[in-house]
């Protein structure tokens, strides 16, 4: 199938991936990239961090230098939503906006996933939510007027959103449903480190609530919360989560199950028919995981890539996520979840290390400023410990020499 037309529908990190991929390992038909955005693909990781808190607005990050697609011959489509996938005669038909139609005998679904917002928010441009460029660009406009800001959701985008937004000097408040912020942090140690720099600057956290009602007025918004405090704020960041935009996945007839249910080589249950990115999931060990992360994204696009060129399956690399927020890094290499207990290593100064054990094997980690045991411990994720799991809070014996490489 060297010469099939391919078209990747998502031009962001997984479809950027693939495209690039495709050509780099000698595909020769024709590849197409459409994108619903009207910028080419760039790096969403900056837009909650250095484009929110930067003196001057940045350029974005571009995935791939901008003349790449045409010179690789890669056909760049922006401002293209992409309504339909069909099957038609051995591929497919895909519907551009309604209007155009154009024909593939191989799609990747990169459509990664839409900001959920909660059912009854008024429309207001005080109220933000953070995906895209045009989304970071409203919301750093806004921050440098406002002075109150409620964010809600202290997921990783809500908890960075409110350290940039206090390091602009903004009055933060937080809201968490859940009983404790930062819910999605596997490590308590973690979340408590955290939570104490959010207290030194100032940002204020209330937990097990959510907003019932946001009325806005000339003033700002008005925000009742499930409690019955009323808050008033300039401006509302909605962080808590993303919908996987599946709807074109389950109008070609695939199977979707929280995601795009793909197998370790990106293919759909309809033949010839990919997903990659955040809107894939996967049956793993029982388990069904849909990464939101940057380089799983990157890494999906590229073994989407290669499944199409008939290549062997390479095994996705550990997945890995990271975030900025305030001077601090957290970094979750692995799936830390999935562990069965745990052990701390607490080198001094804030730095963490909360290693997660199943089966006497290394399976995850969760690191706060300890960028040197991550890059070592990547390389170790599901490997076996050599002796007793306390010896993992030493920090006397480099991490090679207490778990084999898997
Ligand atoms: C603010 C922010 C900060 C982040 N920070 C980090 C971080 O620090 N570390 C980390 O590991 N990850 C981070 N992430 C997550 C990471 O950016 C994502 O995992 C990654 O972008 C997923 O890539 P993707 O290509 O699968 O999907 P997306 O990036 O969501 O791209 C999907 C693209 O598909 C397009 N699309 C959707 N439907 C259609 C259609 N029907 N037709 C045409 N185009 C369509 C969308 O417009 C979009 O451009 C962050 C994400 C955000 C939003």
């Amino acid at each position: 199938m060297r010469d099939a037309s391919v078209v990747i529908v998502g031009a962001s990190t997984a479809g950027a991936a693939a495209a690039y991929t495709l050509r780099a390992v000698g595909h020769e038909g024709p590849i197409t990239l459409v994108g619903a955005e009207d910028t080419a693909p760039y790096e969403r990781p900056p837009l909650s961090k250095t484009v929110l808190t930067a003196a001057e607005e940045p350029e974005a990050v571009w995935l791939l230098p901008t003349d790449t697609y045409a010179s690789r011959d890669i056909t760049l489509r922006l401002g293209a939503p992409v309504t339909s996938v069909e099957l038609a005669s051995g591929g497919f038909s895909l519907t551009i906006e309604d209007r155009e139609q154009i024909a593939a005998d191989v799609v990747v679904l990169a459509t990664g996933g839409r900001a959920r917002r909660p059912a009854g928010l008024p429309e207001d441009p005080r109220i933000h939510v953070l995906r895209t460029w045009a989304d970071a660009r409203a919301l750093r406009a806004h921050m440098r007027t406002a002075h109150r800001a409620l964010v809600l959701g202290s997921g990783l985008i809500g908890a960075e959103c409110a350290a940039s937004a206090s390091a602009q000097g903004l009055d933060v408040e937080v809201l968490e449903m859940q009983t404790t912020p930062f819910p999605s942090i596997a490590s308590r140690a973690v979340r408590t480190t955290l939570l104490r720099t959010f207290a030194e600057h100032g940002v204020r956290f209330r937990t097990g609530v959510t907003v019932n009602n946001c009325t806005p007025t000339d003033d700002g918004l008005v925000v009742q919360l499930s409690d019955g405090t009323v808050l008033e704020v300039d401006l509302l960041v909605v962080g808590i989560g993303i919908e996987p935009a599946t709807e074109l996945a389950e109008r070609a007839g695939a199977a979707t199950e929280r995601g795009v249910l793909v197998d370790e080589s990106m293919r759909t249950s309809v033949p010839g028919l990919y997903a990659a990115g955040d809107v894939a999931s996967r049956r793993l060990g029982g388990r069904l995981i849909r990464h939101e992360h940057f380089a799983s994204a990157q890494a999906q696009g590229e073994a989407a890539a290669r499944a199409i060129a008939g290549l062997e399956p390479v095994p996705l690399p550990t997945p890995w996520a990271w975030s900025d927020q305030f001077s601090h890094r957290l970094e979750v290499p692995g799936e830390p979840d999935a562990a069965d207990y745990t052990r701390l290593r607490q080198p001094g100064d804030g730095q963490i290390v909360e290693f997660s054990i199943a089966d006497s094997r290394l399976v995850g980690l969760t690191a706060l400023d300890q960028p040197r045991v991550v890059r070592e411990a990547r390389r170790l994720i599901g490997g076996r410990l050599r002796g007793s799991a306390n010896d993992l809070e030493r920090t006397d014996v480099p991490l090679k020499q207490l778990v084999d490489a898997p």
